[in-house]
């Protein structure tokens, strides 16, 4: 029977071949927004899917979904992936991970899509968010199979498109056509650093306002009505709210201890047309994080009570536009894969943390959409790396990552000796 020390060896004497393929995935430039060359990516994961034997099925997603979702975009292809592999009729363990990576931008000192590694380091768009992850829980199979670990289940593994815009064409679609139906246990390799079990997350909900006014000339103002007064009207509204959301506050382990509350932020603004014009149009864009007591739906109701109060003050009218939402999430740490999980990180790190991320993923898809308790996030690279110029994973991580995944895979679905 397989052993840790064997498994652990295996991941070790493949540092070269980890880094090859993660090298080949992050020059696939899945760029999201817009979403650009998901075929490519998906091309590539098919065959990587294929190598390893698994039972592939690629899952495009119908044009009238995507314009829903995504009006401006629906041109583009989405396609996502699954690949399942069969070892006996145990419990099926699903890996998931998004392919899409955030735009490069222009400040980055290396080139964001010719990988270079330096200090251990691999950079690249996506080396920690999360092409690394999904590279990680690929060869944490293969890694079980060739110490002939004794697994009893299945395992999936899928790769899925547009996290990075809300990830409703992807994780949420697969969720939705029953893809997630018959998982015991769900990992999202999403980059929580190898140290750390990732339990849940915060929710949010991204809106506009707008305040509608009467133009008129700037020396008869008296003729119109400021669109702008009105949304400072609302702006003081959205502060005394904002006040008392720092009030409601959670216990759970949210990371850093400063987003342990909900919160409001004005984000964009715009008005005007000209200096001697009163606007009779405002705009204002607002972020608004839910702790995982919250509701989008309370949320709605609260913005629509301060809108309401607005309107009635400045005797005005002002209309809501919702652009994104994504409810909380959580999951318990006593629950068979995080403590399966925790127990294997701490063999690495002395004692391992259960977080709760201050953003959103696509974990919110498997628990609440598809109902599946049983789902952790868990993967190689940092969310400080996530999005900044330069991204890099540490190599190191990875192995770490892929060591973690390997063991408790083997546990959770088969056999494993000491
Ligand atoms: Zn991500």
């Amino acid at each position: 029977m397989a052993t840790k020390r064997a498994i652990y060896d295996e991941v070790d004497d493949r540092r070269d071949e980890i880094i090859s393929l993660l090298s080949s995935f992050l020059e696939i430039q899945t760029e999201n927004p817009p979403g650009r060359n998901y075929r490519d990516g998906a091309s590539f994961l098919e065959t990587v899917l294929s190598e390893r034997e698994y039972d592939v099925e690629l899952v495009d997603v119908p044009e009238d979904v995507v314009e829903r979702h995504y009006p401006e975009r629906s041109h583009l292809e989405r396609v996502n992936i699954l690949g399942q592999k069969m070892f006996g009729d145990g419990p099926n363990i699903h890996y998931t991970g998004h392919y899409d990576v955030v735009p490069a931008g222009e400040d980055w000192t290396k080139d964001p899509f010719d990988p270079t590694i330096e200090n251990d380091r691999i950079y690249g768009r996506g080396a920690s968010d999360m092409k690394s992850g999904i590279v990680a829980s690929l060869f944490a199979i293969d890694v079980l199979e060739a110490v002939n670990a004794e697994l009893e289940g299945s395992v999936t593994q899928s790769m899925t498109v547009d996290e990075e815009t809300g990830g409703f064409t992807g994780l949420g679609y697969l969720a939705q056509e029953g893809y997630l139906d018959g998982t015991d246990y769900c990992v999202y390799t999403e980059c929580f650093d190898s140290s750390r079990v990732c339990l849940g997350h915060r929710g949010v909900v991204k809106f506009k306002v707008v305040t509608e006014g009467r133009k008129a000339h700037g020396c008869m103002a008296h003729d119109g009505i400021n669109a702008i007064s009105t949304m400072n009207d609302f702006l003081t509204r959205i502060e005394e709210y904002r006040t008392k959301l720092h009030q409601r506050t959670t216990d759970l382990p949210v990371t850093p201890n400063e987003s342990r509350r909900a919160d409001i932020s004005v984000t964009m603004m715009d008005a005007g047309y000209s200096e001697n014009v009163v606007p009779d149009r405002c705009t204002a864009t607002f972020y608004r994080v839910l702790v995982p007591t919250e509701s989008v739906a309370d949320v709605r109701n609260e913005i629509q009570e301060l809108i309401g109060e607005t309107e009635n003050s400045m005797d005005a009218s002002l209309t809501y536009d919702e652009i994104m939402f994504a409810e909380p999430t959580s999951v318990s740490q006593d629950c068979r894969v995080s403590q399966t999980f925790a127990q294997n990180v701490e063999s690495f790190y002395g004692n391992s943390e259960f977080v709760i991320s201050p953003g959103s993923d696509d974990q919110r898809f498997v628990v609440n959409d598809a109902g599946i308790d049983q789902c952790i996030v868990y993967g190689p690279g940092r969310l400080e790396q996530a999005h900044v110029e330069d991204e890099f994973v540490l190599i190191d991580d990875i192995l770490t990552a892929i060591k973690v995944m390997a063991v408790s895979t083997a546990q959770l679905i088969g056999d494993l000796d000491e």
